[in-house]
C-alpha cells in the first residue's frame, strides 16, 4: 500500500510518499482502509523531532475510514463499520491498524470526512471548554490562533457554553473566520499588543481563561491577561515550546492555575471517548458545530500540508486523502 513515512528528523521533504508492506490486524486491533486522515500540527513535532519517535514511522495520527478486516477478540466494531479514530500513529496511509477501543462509529449524518476532520481538534476543543476550564455565561476566554483548527471549534464550543470570546489571528481573512465561529472581538496580534488590546477589551479585568497554543511567542503576555485566580491553559506551541519559567510569576499575576493538558487523558477510558466524540458528533449533525475543511489534499502531498501548516496558511482542517 501507499503511506507517507519518515525516515529521519527534519523538514516536510523528510515526509517519503512510498510503498510499504500492508498492515495485519493483531489481538484487539482493527484493519481500518482510511479514507481520509487528518494532518495536525502534532504531526509536525514527530517530523521535526520536538516530539521523538522511533523511525521509520508513518505520520499522522487522526483518520477514519470503514474496517475491513479485525484481529481476534474484537468486540467494539465489525467489518463494513464507519469509524474515525485519533491518537495512533500511521493514518497517513491506504490502510491502518487501530487499537479497536479506540475506533468511534460514525453515525448518520456524519460523513468520513466530517469523522476525519473532528476526532482530534474537535474532541480538544471540546475537553478545553467542557472540562479543563467548565465555561459558562459570565466567562470571558481569550484563544489564542482563533482561526486555526482547534481555533474555529473552540470559539464556537465556548459561545455554546455562553461564554464571551476574545480571539487572536494574524491576518484580516482569518479574523473574519474567527467572528463567523462566534468570537466577540478579534485582535490581530501581528499588529497589536494583544495584551495592551485585551485589557482595553475587558476594561482592566482580564479574562477568567486564557487558551494558549502558540506557547513561546504568546505564554508570557498571556498571563498578564488573566483575572484574579485565572486559568492558564497552555494546550500548544505553534511557535516554539515555552522555556523553563518561575512558578512565583503565578502568585505574582494574581493566584493563578497553570495546565499544559494533552487530549489522550481526557479520553482516557473508552467510556470517556464515546461521551466526547458522541458530543462533538451530535453538535455536527444538529448544525451547531460547523467544521471547516480548508483543504482537501492528495496522501502524495503530505509535505505540501505541513508548509501550509507551519506557514500559518491555513485557517481549520486539512485532510489527506489517500488515492486521491
Ligand atoms: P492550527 O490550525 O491552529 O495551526 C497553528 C496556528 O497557530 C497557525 O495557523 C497560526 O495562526 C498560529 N501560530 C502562531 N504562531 C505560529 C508560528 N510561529 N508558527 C506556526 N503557527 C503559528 O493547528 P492545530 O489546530 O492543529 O493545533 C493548534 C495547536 O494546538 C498546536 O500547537 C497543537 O499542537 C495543539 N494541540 C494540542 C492538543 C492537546 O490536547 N494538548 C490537541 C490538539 C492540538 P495565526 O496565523 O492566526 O497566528
Amino acid at each position: 500500500m501507499k503511506a507517507v513515512r519518515i525516515h529521519a528528523p527534519g523538514g516536510p521533504e523528510k515526509l517519503v510518499y512510498e510503498d510499504v508492506p500492508d498492515p495485519i490486524p493483531g489481538p484487539g486491533e482493527a484493519l481500518v482502509a482510511i479514507e481520509a486522515a487528518g494532518v495536525n500540527f502534532i504531526d509536525v513535532y514527530r517530523r521535526t523531532g520536538l516530539y521523538p519517535i522511533a523511525f521509520p514511522a508513518i505520520n499522522g495520527s487522526e483518520g477514519a475510514g470503514t474496517v475491513v478486516a479485525l484481529g481476534p477478540g474484537v468486540s467494539e466494531v465489525a467489518a463494513g463499520d464507519r469509524v474515525a479514530y485519533q491518537g495512533t500513529m500511521g493514518s497517513y496511509a491506504a490502510r491502518a491498524v487501530v487499537p479497536a477501543k479506540q475506533l468511534v462509529r460514525l453515525p448518520e449524518g456524519v460523513s468520513t470526512k466530517q469523522g476525519a476532520a473532528l476526532m482530534l481538534q474537535g474532541m480538544t476543543a471540546h475537553y478545553l471548554a467542557c472540562a479543563t476550564y467548565p465555561l459558562g455565561p459570565g466567562h470571558a476566554c481569550l484563544v489564542h490562533a482563533a482561526a486555526g483548527g482547534v481555533g474555529l471549534l473552540l470559539c464556537q464550543i465556548a459561545k455554546l457554553r455562553g461564554a464571551r470570546v476574545i480571539g487572536t489571528v494574524s491576518t484580516s481573512e482569518k479574523a473574519a473566520l474567527a467572528r463567523e465561529a462566534g468570537a466577540d472581538e478579534v485582535i490581530l496580534y501581528v499588529e497589536r499588543d494583544f495584551e495592551a488590546e485585551l485589557k482595553r477589551l475587558t476594561a482592566g479585568a482580564g479574562v477568567q481563561v486564557v487558551y494558549d497554543s502558540v506557547g513561546k511567542a504568546s505564554f508570557e503576555r498571556s498571563l498578564q491577561c488573566l483575572a484574579r485566580r485565572g486559568m492558564m491553559v497552555l494546550f500548544g506551541q505553534s511557535s516554539g515550546p515555552v522555556p523553563p519559567f518561575d512558578p512565583q510569576v503565578l502568585n505574582r499575576c494574581g493566584s493563578l492555575f497553570l495546565t499544559r493538558p494533552k487530549l489522550d487523558d481526557y479520553v482516557a477510558t473508552r467510556e470517556e471517548l464515546l461521551e466526547r466524540a458522541g458530543q462533538v458528533m451530535d453538535w455536527v449533525r444538529e448544525g451547531r458545530l460547523r467544521l471547516r475543511i480548508a483543504a482537501e489534499l492528495p496522501l502524495s502531498q503530505a509535505a505540501e500540508a505541513h508548509r501550509r501548516l507551519e506557514a500559518r496558511a491555513t485557517a481549520g482542517k486539512i485532510l489527506l486523502i489517500p488515492g486521491a
